[in-house]
């Protein structure tokens, strides 16, 4: 690791080459970690500098493309021109099938108003009715969820007059999502519209009490990417616990009706579900225990977290049982890999949460994070949560409707005395989670809202071995001869989460490690210097 010092003035010779506003503005998004310093503040969730290059995408993107969009039983209509629908068309590996008594997968499929010139001038109501029309007639859905694009607000189309016509000419349910691309900063907005919609439209709305079982639970903030919510409902399910809801991973909509009657909600990635965990809590009174299945470690922690929850000397017992299987299954063949990684080092840059998550995976096959950060976590994200009530509203946030719940005296429940309550709280993040700056070690960098320019100054400043983010830097990092790893997409591989993921994420790395292809980076006439007879024959 770093020298704190060193680290510290390697920083500002970075930041040091912005101008006036930028320089101001950008040094309040970059820190490095200093234990001696906590608590540490870094800027977040605030708007991006025009022209710099950033990694994020829009509001649309957080809301269709990441909790709406996975649902695999509801239709989701993107109304606008072609663009955001066609590119957000299967990209993300949130993956989905049929299962026993599942009447719809609609995932492989991309709904769009495609609107044109017309549309804009005349406005496309009238088109999204059509769109609606033939939705119904050739898929029957159960409900359809309309995702608005940047033109739709700016025209002033109005969808939530569209979704009541849709309801009460097919008695078909319709959700309208405002989900501008320019409404707040980043995908986070657009994961908040989306909580919303579902908190107020969906979750509740179940009629079916046989669904409740014994150690009832929902996993909020898992997306299945690469079949990752496959392999911890695997684990889950061995363990005796009954999944009502996947948010919304191979999620549907008729299993999250139902979502109210967990008892414990387990969430996976903080940023984009925090909204619901806590609505839930105020409604239902159903806790929320952070958990993070990316990682051995972490999985067992998580793991025992929940059975410590709920208390019982038989599944305490049983879930030890079963974690010491699991490490039996996979140990030796993560010895394999670490062989290869170990004492390499790591740079991270991604979403809202994975930049946190993957630092246990890869500390585990020996690697080091030097420098880790989101796109568009918030404070909370990277501080932990206790920051909140410090965390100034801005003019770009403003205008994300904020859902104050009520609590729901028929269904409201509580499952912990206060005193077991104070107690668990001591031993797990028990509504609550401490951020990713805690998690980190001093003299590592923490970026957000990175940029092209900083990525490429941290990689000659760090000199990891691997940097792990998405597609757009991907082919950046490889032109400078280091190995990426897509952390969004896996690469097309996966699972990476629980045990079974673990192997195949080492693997994976191990595999990128040792490509043959970092020795021919640098061509051999550049590498061996030319034989002196010739360079005195050219003399
Ligand atoms: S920014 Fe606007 S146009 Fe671009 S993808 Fe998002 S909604 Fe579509």
């Amino acid at each position: 690791m770093f020298d704190i010092a060193h680290m510290k003035s390697e920083v500002a010779k970075i930041l040091e080459q912005y101008k006036g506003k930028t320089f101001k503005n950008r040094k309040g998004h970059v820190l490095v970690v200093d234990s001696a310093e906590a608590p540490q503040v870094i800027e977040a969730d605030c708007r991006t500098i025009p022209g710099i290059i950033t990694e994020r995408g829009c509001c649309y993107a957080g809301c269709k493309g990441v909790v709406v969009g996975p649902l695999k039983d509801t239709i989701a209509l993107t109304h606008g021109p072609i663009g955001c629908g066609y590119y957000s068309w299967l990209t993300r590996r949130n993956k989905a099938r049929k299962n026993e008594g599942d009447e719809f997968n609609f995932l492989p499929y991309c709904f769009s108003t495609d609107m044109q010139e017309t549309d804009v001038v005349f406005g496309g109501e009238k088109k999204l009715k059509q769109a609606i029309t033939e939705v119904v007639d050739i898929f029957k859905p159960k409900s359809i969820m309309i995702c608005s694009t940047c033109p739709v607000g700016l025209i002033g189309d109005d969808i939530n007059a569209v979704a009541r016509w849709s309801e009460e000419t097919y008695g078909v349910q319709t959700i309208s999502y405002s989900c501008e691309g320019y409404k707040g900063v980043s995908q986070s907005a657009g994961h908040h519209i989306a909580n919303n919609g579902l908190y107020k439209n969906i979750i509740g709305t179940g009629t079916d009490p046989s669904v409740k079982k014994q150690y009832s639970i929902n996993i909020l903030g898992e997306y299945n990417i690469g079949g990752d919510g496959w392999e911890i409902e695997r684990i889950l399910n061995a363990l005796g616990y009954n999944i009502l809801a996947m948010m919304s991973g191979d999620g549907s909509v008729e299993r999250l009706r139902n979502a109210h009657l967990a008892d414990l909600n387990l969430v996976q990635c903080h940023r984009s579900t925090n909204y619901n965990a806590e609505l839930l809590r105020d409604t239902y009174g159903t806790d929320w225990v952070k958990v993070n299945f990316l990682g051995v470690r972490s999985t067992i922690q998580s793991l025992r977290d929940v059975a410590l929850y709920f208390g019982d000397p038989d599944l305490i017992a049983r879930t030890e049982e079963f974690i010491y299987k699991e490490l039996e299954a996979i140990e030796p063949e993560i010895e394999k890999y670490k062989k290869v990684c170990q004492g390499k080092t790591v740079a991270l840059f991604v979403g809202g949460s994975r930049a946190n998550f993957f630092q246990g995976l890869f500390e585990e096959i020996g690697m080091e994070t030097v420098l880790a950060g989101f796109e568009f976590a918030h404070r909370d994200d990277y501080e932990g949560r206790e920051v909140i009530p410090t965390i100034k509203e801005n003019a770009d946030n403003k205008n994300i409707e904020s859902l104050t719940a009520k609590r729901d005296e028929k269904r409201y429940r509580v499952l912990l005395s206060q005193e077991k309550y104070e107690e668990l709280e001591k031993k797990m993040e028990l509504n609550d989670f401490k951020g990713m700056i805690k998690i980190m070690k001093d003299g590592s960098v923490v970026v957000d809202d990175i940029n092209h320019y900083e990525i490429e100054s941290f990689m000659k400043v760090l000199k990891p071995d691997l940097f792990g983010s998405g597609i757009k830097e991907k082919y950046v990092i490889h032109k400078m001869g280091t190995l990426s790893k897509q952390i969004h997409s896996y690469d097309y591989s996966g699972p990476f989460a629980g045990f079974k993921g673990a192997v195949i994420f080492a693997r994976d790395v191990a595999m990128g490690l040792t490509a043959p292809v970092w020795s021919m980076v640098k061509p051999k006439w550049k590498a061996e210097p030319a034989p002196k007879s010739f360079v005195e024959e050219v003399r």
